[in-house]
């Protein structure tokens, strides 16, 4: 059954596009989701340490874990750090250091984007890998690139054929290799 939430584009949604996209697809229609293990639930687990938010000079007041969605454009998530009044920053903190980030980035700039549209403007947004920090501007180019991609989210989860790719190293690893038409 597809329930409310699962009409809304969401964070996860754009992340694992980037990573993947046959990956979106397997998971809207043939709707199938890998279990969380060890390393998916202690990865997520969010540690806000306050020295490294003032590092990346947030201004205050700061919220955390603020859920929002906006109906109109069908996008939803919980952004882990706001920061500002007026004019706002957003924070996405992931527990380990990674050597390719670019789904957690995209996954930033949708955040940015969420809270653009619900909240007020945004400026800056800052990916937090441990105890790395990636700062990156809020411009309209990104911003572009995040509704581009949540337009090819929504083609995937409404299509019946699957998104073509190339097999690649990341597919020896991959959960959904099992399900997977590409491989
Ligand atoms: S096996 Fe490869 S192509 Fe298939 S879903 Fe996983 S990463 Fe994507």
């Amino acid at each position: 059954m597809v329930t409310t939430e699962r009409r809304y584009v969401t964070s996860w949604d754009v992340k694992e596009y980037v990573y993947c996209p046959v990956i979106v697809w397997i998971k809207h229609v043939l709707n199938v989701e890998e279990p969380p293990d060890f390393n998916m639930i202690f990865g997520s687990s969010k540690v806000y340490r306050q020295d490294i938010l003032e590092r990346v000079g947030l201004p205050k007041p700061w919220s955390f874990e603020v859920s929002l969605r906006n109906s109109s454009r069908g996008i939803a998530g919980v952004v882990d750090v706001i920061g500002g009044c007026s004019r706002y920053e957003v924070v996405e903190l992931k527990a380990f250091r990674r050597w390719s980030y670019s789904h957690f980035r995209i996954q930033l700039m949708f955040y940015a984007y969420l809270v653009s549209t619900t909240v007020g403007p945004v400026t800056r947004a800052h990916l937090v890998l441990e105890d790395r920090v990636r700062t990156y501007s809020v411009n309209n180019h990104a911003i572009r690139d995040v509704e581009w991609v949540i337009e090819r989210v929504r083609e995937i989860r409404d299509s019946e054929k699957p998104p073509q790719v190339l097999q690649s190293r990341k597919c020896r690893l991959c959960w959904y290799r099992r399900y997977c038409p590409s491989v």
